[in-house]
């Protein structure tokens, strides 16, 4: 049993099938990346696994529990967009703190949790700015820091610093890091950053076309990629 199972899992939008049978077991406490090219599903089977889209055919297990119709909020785990999704009316604070508040967590509670969280994450001096008042780099560590104050069971980033430039890239993906281990949570990633994919897998699935080319370590792909689609992928810049 993994921390995360995704049986035969397809999906079609109209006559065209996105995800073609996709087999994948994520182990408790790893670090899984996703890549691929552009339109290969990547976003979709995420947004399967968190169920803001309906899988086709297929399971989806979270802790060995099939959660096929279970809603959003009722699954332990948290998103962290590209886009940073974030309320521009609301504190930072409000920001991290409403999906507690709609939990019917106690205010008590909840900011003792986004207190932890921006401690985490450094955002102390920004707790009361709204998002327009804040930096890309900020409102991305903002989101996550949302994410952390449910402590899910399961992180799943969708290309979380696409929009972010090259310094912050590696500072945030250092930071990302860090809360892997310090938050011992199971963590899935879609980028199509090789370096980004490299140093932060534990494992990677390359994926092409809705169908899953390979899974393995980075150097195990590296190394020994199955075909020169993942050759290509994993060894040269996209
Ligand atoms: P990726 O994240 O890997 O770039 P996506 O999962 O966003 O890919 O998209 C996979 C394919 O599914 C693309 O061809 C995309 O156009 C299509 N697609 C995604 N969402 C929808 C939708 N809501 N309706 C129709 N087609 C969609
Ligand atoms: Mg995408």
């Amino acid at each position: 049993m993994g921390a995360l199972e995704l049986k035969n899992i397809t999906k079609s939008f109209g006559a065209t099938d996105v995800i073609k049978g996709v087999d994948l077991t994520v182990k408790d406490g790893e670090f899984c990346v996703f890549v691929g090219p552009s339109g290969c599903g990547k976003s979709t089977l995420l947004r399967i696994i968190a169920g803001l889209e309906d899988a086709s055919a297929g399971d989806i297990l979270l802790d060995g529990k099939r959660v096929n119709e279970l809603a959003p909020a009722k699954r332990e785990l948290a998103m962290v967009f590209q886009s940073y999704a974030l309320y521009p009316h609301l504190t930072v604070r409000d920001n991290m703190g409403l999906a507690l508040k709609q939990a019917g967590v106690s205010k008590a509670e909840t900011r003792a949790a986004t207190d932890r969280a921006a401690e985490m994450l450094s955002l102390g001096p920004l707790m009361e700015r709204r998002p327009a008042e804040l930096s890309g780099g900020q409102r991305q560590r903002v989101a996550i820091g949302r994410a952390i104050v449910r402590r899910p069971k399961l992180f799943l980033f969708d290309e979380p610093l696409s929009n972010l430039d090259a310094a912050l890239r590696v500072a945030t993906r250092i930071e990302i890091a860090r809360l892997h281990r310090e938050l011992s949570a199971t963590m899935i990633y879609v980028t199509h950053d090789q370096v980004e994919a490299m140093t932060l897998a534990d494992r990677i699935v390359v994926l092409r076309g809705g169908v899953v080319e390979q899974v393995g370590a980075p150097m195990e792909l590296y190394n020994d990629p199955a075909n020169t689609f993942v050759a290509g992928f994993i060894g040269s810049p996209q």
